[in-house]
């Protein structure tokens, strides 16, 4: 298989009580390998099978039309999933340090008005979606929200070359079974473990 799911850095039950152990396990093995799976039978017997995802959803014009639906969803699916357990931990939560701290600082005046805007973005996204923290080619950082399993890569959503550093999954498959209709409590609950040094690790590596 061409996309392989990347390797859980912690057990499915590590991160309760804030995402069950229930949810992280049909999440993992059935909805991200499910985006794996159907992005590699849209390109099986393609000369894109195997080309780096980023590529391709940077470029889904390039992709032929009969393809592009699947590419389009099941790669976001398959990318927006792995960014989005590795800024994932049991050892997460409390605040930035260092660069991304003044960064977040700077852009949105403290981290109490970032984490609120965040919130926003990810509460009022409209059916299924992400909310991101990304950072954009003139150095600023911007918050967003995009329907499905767009990125903003791919949608823009944040800007014109964003790249995100910080991902929510907002569909209900993310949070309906401990949650149910409350979506709010599910956002609050994921900042007690974001995994803000690999955020760190993001927006450095984004900065190039
Ligand atoms: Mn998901």
């Amino acid at each position: 298989m061409s996309y392989q799911l990347p390797q859980l850095p912690y057990s499915y039950e590590d991160l309760e009580p804030h995402i069950d152990a229930a949810t992280m396990e049909i999440h993992y093995s059935k909805h991200h390998a499910g985006y794996a799976a159907k992005l590699g039978a849209a390109l099986a017997g393609t000369d894109l099978d195997g080309q780096p995802i980023e590529q391709l959803l940077k470029n889904l014009n390039d992709i032929p039309q009969t393809i592009r639906g699947a590419v389009r969803n099941n790669g976001g699916g398959y990318l927006n999933h792995n960014l989005f357990w590795s800024i994932l931990s049991p050892n997460g939560g409390g605040t930035p340090t260092a660069e991304l701290a003044t960064a977040i600082d700077q852009a949105f005046g403290s981290f109490e008005e970032f984490k609120k805007q965040f919130s926003d973005a990810a509460t009022t996204r409209f059916g299924s979606g992400w909310a991101w923290l990304c950072l954009c080619g003139d150095g600023s950082l911007s918050i967003c929200s995009s329907p499905n399993q767009d990125n903003p890569i791919m949608d823009g959503c944040c800007g014109k070359n964003c790249t995100p550093i910080l991902g929510l999954d907002v569909w209900e498959h993310a949070y309906y079974l401990k949650y149910q209709n409350r979506r709010p409590d599910y956002i609050a609950a994921f900042f007690n473990v974001i995994n803000w040094q690999q955020v760190s690790h993001n927006y450095i590596a984004a900065k190039g």
